[in-house]
């Protein structure tokens, strides 16, 4: 950019704070958004504010709700019985979008990651044990990613629930060691449901 103002700048500077979006990019982002209308632009300001303001963690899950309890606790027609744990809710989107888990979803916003200095303590690992000790639940499947950490994490759990009767099981390997839950497609999702193991 040769010459410019400092609101370009500012909004190049914004923009290149992105994950994946380089200087470049971030110029080209910038020049887009002069160009094109005044309202489409302000609908993505908008929604950018309404999804700061307005989205926050469900107070039983952790799912991303827009009110007290997400929609999916919120459904009566769910199986009550049946909790998955996941990392993150993006994780739990893919999960949902495979359309083969009719129960209850618990994100723990994380996995434990030593390295990274993230331990049980940052993740929602307390709220999950109050749940589980409610007794309403019959089995408990671990979804962690299949990655060192998501393991660590889901044996982790497994040790803490161990004296509580509920049937404990883990995703089947039909998901390639490493590889992450949202980028798996939803065929192989269903089945590692399907032929989730007991631990
Ligand atoms: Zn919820």
């Amino acid at each position: 950019m040769v010459q410019t103002t400092d609101s370009v700048t500012r909004l190049v500077d914004e923009f290149a704070k992105l994950p994946g979006i380089g200087r470049k990019s971030a110029e080209r982002l910038a020049y887009h958004i002069l160009r094109v209308h005044e309202s489409e632009a302000l609908a993505l300001a908008d929604s950018i504010r309404t999804v700061k303001q307005n989205v926050r963690y469900c107070s039983q899950c952790f799912n991303l709700a827009e009110s007290e309890l997400c929609s999916i606790c919120q459904d009566p027609r769910r199986d009550q019985t049946l909790l998955c744990i996941v990392e993150q809710p993006r994780d739990l989107m893919a999960l949902e979008q495979s359309g083969m888990f009719p129960g209850l979803y618990h994100v723990l916003l994380g996995r434990i990651a030593p390295l990274e200095g993230v331990g049980p303590d940052q993740l929602t690992i307390d709220a999950l044990v109050d749940r589980v000790r409610t007794g309403k639940f019959r089995e408990i499947i671990m979804a962690t990613n299949p990655t060192t950490e998501g393991d660590g994490t889901a044996l982790h759990i497994s040790n803490l629930l161990s004296e509580m009767p509920v049937s404990l099981t883990r995703l089947a390997r039909g998901i390639t060691t490493g590889s992450i839950l949202e980028f798996t497609n939803k065929e192989i999702l269903a089945d590692a449901l399907s032929g989730r193991q007991k631990l």
